[in-house]
């Protein structure tokens, strides 16, 4: 297989200290550290501390269901699929079942949803995120995985009803992707988790690649 190299696109969202983190909390920010450099040894090696939500990412079931399957679970083939961009830049606050019946949305479909999150400086307070019901109508079409470019699939649910209908199904959640300059379309996507056995999510580096 030959990929066109002008139609790679990097959808992740760069890590750094000052980047948008879920409601602006501090305890989420990045911490990039020196642990050597040349003045002080004889190679340059860098530290980080974060949380697993930071940037662009994948949820496994224990995020939100207790004892559930982490990182080590996900089954790599699936993160490397085709996938359809919506373009949903009409929604403001949320996305729901109105917002997506038009879309022609197809069983076992890996979809990214494209909103104002891409375009705006929306992110750390009242980013655009998945409602229950079309949290609800993606269960009904039965897709293999979902991804959002806001820093959560859901803001201010307590209850976390969208997470929870989502894996329950066994749909993949990516959060925190970065879609301003994708458009709506079909694309191969490649969204692998750094393979960290035992932990909830992991942080990924996705890419879209354009197909002909
Ligand atoms: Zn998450």
């Amino acid at each position: 297989m030959n990929i066109d190299t002008s139609e790679v696109y990097d959808i992740s969202m760069p890590i750094t200290q000052d980047m948008p983190v879920f409601k602006g909390k501090e305890e989420k920010r990045p911490l990039i550290t020196t642990q050597s450099t040349f003045a002080t040894g004889s190679t340059y090696e860098s530290v980080i501390k974060m949380n697993m939500h930071t940037g662009s990412h994948i949820d496994s079931k224990l995020h939100m269901i207790e004892g559930g399957p982490t990182v080590e679970s996900l089954n790599i083939k699936e993160l490397l699929t085709k996938c359809r961009v919506i373009d949903l830049s009409e929604c403001t606050s949320s996305i729901g079942k109105k917002d997506l019946v038009d879309k022609n949305i197809q069983s076992g479909s890996f979809i990214l949803l494209k909103t104002k999150n891409s375009t705006e400086d929306i992110l750390e307070k009242e980013f655009i995120y998945l409602d229950r019901s079309g949290a609800s109508y993606l269960v009904e079409k039965n897709i293999a995985g979902v991804g959002t470019d806001g820093l959560g699939i859901e803001r201010n649910q307590s209850d976390h009803k969208t997470h929870i209908l989502l894996m329950n199904k066994g749909i993949h959640i990516l959060e925190g992707l970065r879609l301003a300059n994708i458009k709506e379309g079909e694309y191969f996507l490649s969204a692998l988790p750094i393979l960290i056995p035992g932990v909830e999510a992991s942080p990924i580096r996705a890419v879209l690649i354009g197909l002909k």
